[in-house]
């Protein structure tokens, strides 16, 4: 079992951690800040050392309740103890697009009442798909002008876990109620303030304004009812705040 440190601290770029298993160049570690990848959002590469050796993670499998980091090296030993390093780089980009792809969601259904059916994101650009049959040019501009509105206010973006009952109750399921496992007891839910809340399982920058400016790239038709945005990012204006370290929110 692996405790997934990036769900709770999304900017932890390094940790310890002890290896629990090992099968062929992949280890499976008691706690990481690796992301292992889904909901749409790709897997993290970064490094691992340990005494006598370090090598690169290229890959991430999720295994039941165990994440596996697979190495570009000969991995150590079950046991030894190891030092993460996340590619922050890259990971800090990712988390920049997803947080995107939230404010997008919020922006399309305050203006147009629809609804998420898939996304994607990627360190440079993201898309997603909406219940939309009406994506004019006219539409393209508003719903741009009002993701960069909410960009620009600088909003808090807030992970918290709520109970199955509270989830249930409250309107934070503009994704499929029943996406949600019907074991789970207790829902991650991140929350831009006052603008939008959903069911997730990925990482996210701490405000809104870290996010920087968007632009819709791109649109596609994806059949009756289903409209695909493509966006991407310029960096933010205020200097100092793309991946501005933070002091880590627990001892390691
Ligand atoms: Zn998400």
């Amino acid at each position: 079992m692996t405790e997934p440190l990036y769900l709770r601290d999304s900017y932890l770029r390094e940790f310890d951690a002890a290896v629990v298993a090992v099968d062929g160049r992949a280890v499976a570690l008691d706690r990481t800040a690796f992301y292992p990848g889904g909901g749409g959002q790709p897997p993290d590469a970064g490094r691992l050392a340990w005494d006598g050796g370090e090598g690169g993670v290229v890959e991430m499998r999720r295994e039941g309740a165990a994440v596996w980091h697979v190495l570009d090296v000969e991995p150590p030993t079950p046991g030894a103890r190891v030092r993460g390093a996340v590619d922050w780089a890259r990971r800090y980009a990712i988390m920049r697009h997803h947080s995107a792809l939230h404010v997008l969601v919020g922006a399309v259904y305050r203006l147009y009442g629809a609804l998420v059916t898939g996304g994607a994101i990627h360190p440079d650009r993201a898309r997603m798909d909406f219940s939309l049959e009406d994506l004019s040019r006219e539409r393209v501009a508003a719903i741009e002008a009002e993701a960069n509105r909410a960009i620009a206010a600088d909003l808090r973006v807030r992970v918290r876990f709520v109970s199955r009952e509270e989830f249930e109750r409250s309107d934070l399921t503009r994704l499929a109620r029943n996406l949600v496992p019907q074991d789970v007891t207790e829902v991650r839910v991140v929350e831009i303030e006052g603008y939008d809340a959903q069911a997730d399982g990925g990482t996210h920058v701490a405000r809104t304004g870290e996010i920087g400016h968007l632009r819709v790239t791109k649109t596609e038709n994806k059949g009756k009812a289903n409209r695909r945005l493509e966006i991407a990012l310029d960096p933010p204006a205020v200097p100092g705040a793309v991946g501005a370290p933070r002091p880590p929110s627990s001892p390691t």
